[in-house]
């Protein structure tokens, strides 16, 4: 008797806790790795690491904010993973592989041997689980050129990540480096569609003139009208992103045409994709998406990078990162996405406080949950719109949100132009669109300094000399 009592308690149990379908799982998205082979030798020469150039500085032990990630970096980074979540359901990684060097330094044969050796950190760090893996616009010899057909590196790259790719898609992969795939487990209506934007880059010559390059958009629109059709929802992931970066500017990624119709595509369908998840900037931000009429239909998230690499695009100041990594919590039936969980490593204390000799290995924190930080209730597309009004309108929030972009490395206080130069990212990623924003806000705060001079000259005039 008791022990049916026991049984019938667990049977209860199983029922009123949430399964695994309908209920909330994980996963983790990781980006832009950026391994540079040669860091080592030339920290124990004293020369400055490859990916450096000419900019020389201290190289630490775990890495350096001129330099992309060394080994020891990127094990800390799979140990500090393996820790902290070991079994996600399936792992985004959003590319770019191989370091910031010429291509002189590089190679078909080097590129893809730096692919398969993260390749296999990866899956040694989650064996048995699946990876949707994007290349990244240094994922490719010479980089950034991708062309819209059947390539060697498309194929070699299709080996690679076989036991992640389902039969299905290794052809697609094979001529564009796309695919899209439902997700694990049995009953679910959750589809991954993995895209190659490098294609829409406009540092590409392969498709400079070109409409539809790999048949990708084309291709995007029937897989979206499939997915409505059979009542799925998804998840876009790629690696450049559309739209603006939040630290420079007037600077986009795709060239006008595709960017238009990234955002066409978005808007059409919006209702079946539940999130996008892009990397690239190497730095925390969100992108929304509006309807025609002005309601928040979507959101893209960035993801922050494990390299902390200080960019030598000009103009931007402060350009580094301390190494980061993120889980998103989410529904396994909806794909809503609940919450964020972002790590990082504070690279300037790893370096002074763990030696690798000792076999010790740096602690990655957790730097903020999204939905305590900016205290709303989950990680939609409404909720993130409440984040982006609280950081237009509160400069705590604004701080808040501009110290997670470095994940905490640049702590200066973001005012007038920075201030400008992010909201406008995350709300425009139409080119015209964005345009208007700057001058908008530009101008008003312009028209306020001619304000606050005439005030100061005014109070100049009535003072006594
Ligand atoms: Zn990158
Ligand atoms: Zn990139």
């Amino acid at each position: 008797m008791g022990q049916f009592l026991v049984l019938l308690l667990l049977c209860l149990l199983a029922v009123a806790v949430p399964g695994a379908s309908g209920g909330s799982g994980q996963f983790w998205h990781l980006t832009d790795l950026h391994w540079d082979p040669g860091y080592e030798a030339a920290a124990a020469a004293g020369r400055p690491c490859p990916s450096g150039g000419e900019r020389s500085g201290p190289a630490g032990p775990w890495g350096s904010y001129l330099c992309d990630s060394p080994w020891s970096l990127l094990g800390s980074a799979a140990r500090a993973m393996r820790d902290r979540l070991a079994t996600p359901d399936f792992v985004l990684w959003t590319g770019d592989d191989t370091p910031h060097v010429p291509n002189e330094q590089l190679g078909e044969e080097k590129v893809l041997h730096i692919i398969g050796n993260l390749t296999s950190l990866i899956k040694g760090t989650f064996p048995g689980t699946k990876v949707y893996a994007a290349m990244g616009n240094h994922d490719f010899h010479p980089k950034n050129q991708f062309p819209g057909k059947e390539h060697r590196i498309y194929n070699k790259t299709a080996e690679l990540w076989r036991p992640w790719l389902s039969e299905a898609s290794l052809p697609l992969f094979r001529a564009g480096g796309f695919y899209s795939e439902k997700l694990p487990g049995s009953g679910t209506r959750g589809r991954m569609v993995v895209l190659n934007t490098n294609l829409y880059y406009d540092q590409n010559n392969e498709t400079a003139g070109e409409e539809d390059p790999a048949g990708q958009f084309q291709w995007l629109e029937e897989t979206l009208t499939n997915a409505s059709r059979d009542d799925e929802m998804v998840y876009i992931v790629g690696h450049v992103p559309p739209g603006f970066f939040e630290k420079k500017r007037g600077k986009p990624w795709f060239r006008r045409g595709f960017n238009q119709r990234y955002l066409e595509i978005v808007q059409k369908h919006h209702g079946v994709i539940a999130a996008q998840f892009f990397g690239h900037h190497h730095t925390d931000s969100f992108r929304m998406f509006y309807s025609h009429t002005g309601s928040p239909i979507n959101v893209m998230f960035l993801a922050p990078g494990v390299t902390p690499w200080k960019t030598t695009l000009p103009g931007v100041s402060n350009g580094a990162n301390n190494p980061a990594i993120r889980v998103v919590s989410y529904d396994q039936d909806t794909l809503q996405v609940l919450d964020m969980v972002t790590y990082y490593l504070n690279l300037t204390r790893a370096n002074m406080m763990v030696s690798p000799d000792k076999e010790e290995f740096p602690v990655w924190e957790e730097e903020y949950k999204l939905t305590e930080a900016f205290q709303v209730p989950d990680g939609s597309a409404s909720s993130m719109q409440t984040v982006l009004e609280r950081i237009s309108r509160d400069p705590q929030y604004l701080q808040l949100y501009y110290e997670f972009n470095s994940a905490r490395y640049d702590l200066e206080l973001c005012t007038q132009e920075c201030r400008v130069d992010h909201l406008c990212a995350i709300r425009e990623v139409d080119f015209m669109k964005y345009d208007e924003c700057v001058k908008a806000n530009s101008s008003a705060s312009a028209a306020s300094s001619v304000w606050l001079l005439v005030f100061c000259m005014i109070l100049g005039f009535l003072s006594p000399q």
